[in-house]
């Protein structure tokens, strides 16, 4: 299964996992994806922290990015694990699909919770809902249904998977639903002003690379892509949001940031008016949702990445009926 609908069935999905978290008694790994983002730390930590709140006895395994890394203490970092013991779960936020999972091997009884409407429904039990704008919001609604008691240290990662999935509120995903929730939980104690300032913070070598990057912007079919790329050699720790710059070209209905990696070239794709960054990162093997997703081109460098890439947003570009000959 693989759809951008929403789940129908989403109350009933969420309640089996509510039942099934309070029934555990056994030891619980939560984990989420590579290149984690604010949505796959949030959720997955302040699911961590609502469930140790409850008495669980839950492992939150992950590595976030510099710029998330004030989210968590110091003793809630636990290092990835080879195998998932016999008799435990696995919990899996925010992953688009199996292969993405880092943190732990997807094996024994595993819970998955997402909004990529690319998520093959893997899992014993899953709630993947692509009308939720972020795993974060589902978060939230399990945290209601668990009833757990909301403190600052459980909303504001959760907050901060909306804030980051929706880009500040900005995104087409903001529906009333996600600001009411965000209302809530800064009800709760958030210290929104500071969180949403600090979650922009980016190191030195950032703002250093910035020109760099700038220098590399191109425009393709008459403007309606937009490209540029992490320069080969220059390494930035947080470099995700550069595609969150370029997306803002006038006249661009797609953006492209390409990124150098030892196992290939990955893309960080945006895309608005009727085109799908979707589509465009399932042609070439990768996923996400249908304004923002990505891929990774393996064993190749940028000069065949961006031979890849062209053809494939071309393609979109063309059923979405901007582009003809
Ligand atoms: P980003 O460009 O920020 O890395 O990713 C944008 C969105 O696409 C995120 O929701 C991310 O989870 C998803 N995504 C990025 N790369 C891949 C990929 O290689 N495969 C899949 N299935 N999803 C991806
Ligand atoms: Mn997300």
């Amino acid at each position: 299964m693989n759809s951008n609908n929403p789940d129908p069935h989403y109350r009933e999905h969420l309640q089996a996992v509510a039942e099934a978290l309070k029934a555990l008694k056994t030891p619980l790994y939560i984990v989420t994806h590579v290149d984690p983002d604010g949505d796959a730390i949030g959720s997955s930590l302040g699911l961590a922290r609502a469930l140790k709140a409850l008495g669980k006895e839950v492992i939150w395994i992950a590595e976030p990015p510099r710029y998330l890394r004030f989210l968590a203490r110091d003793q809630e970092l636990h290092p990835a694990l080879q195998r998932v013991p016999e008799g435990a779960t696995l919990l899996v936020l925010d992953s688009a699909e199996p292969g993405r999972v880092t943190g732990a091997p997807v094996e024994g009884r595993v819970i998955n919770l997402d909004h990529h409407g690319t998520n093959p429904r893997f899992g014993d039990l899953w709630v993947v809902d692509p009308s939720k704008s972020a795993t974060a919001q589902i978060v939230k609604d399990l945290i209601d249904l668990l009833g757990v008691r909301w403190t600052p240290e459980i909303a504001t990662p959760v907050l901060t998977g909306l804030i980051t999935d929706t880009g500040n509120f900005a995104f087409a995903n903001t529906t009333p639903e996600v600001l009411h929730t965000a209302a809530e939980l800064v009800g709760y104690g958030v210290e929104l002003a500071e969180l949403t300032d600090r979650l922009r913070w980016r190191p030195p070598e950032y703002f250093r690379a910035l020109g760099q990057v700038m220098e590399t912007v191109r425009f393709h079919f008459g403007g309606l892509l937009v490209t540029a790329h992490l320069p080969a050699g220059l390494e930035v720790e947080d470099s995700d949001d550069f595609v969150g710059q370029i997306r803002y070209a006038e006249g661009a209905q797609i953006a492209v940031f390409l990124r150098e990696r030892p196992e290939g070239v990955k893309l960080s794709i945006r895309s608005r008016g009727g085109v799908s960054a979707q589509a465009v990162a399932v042609s070439l093997g990768g996923g996400g949702h249908v304004p923002a997703a990505g891929a990774t081109l393996r064993a190749m460098g940028l000069e065949a990445a961006y031979l890849r890439l062209l053809p494939a947003v071309e393609a979109e570009l063309r059923k979405a009926g901007y582009w003809a000959d």
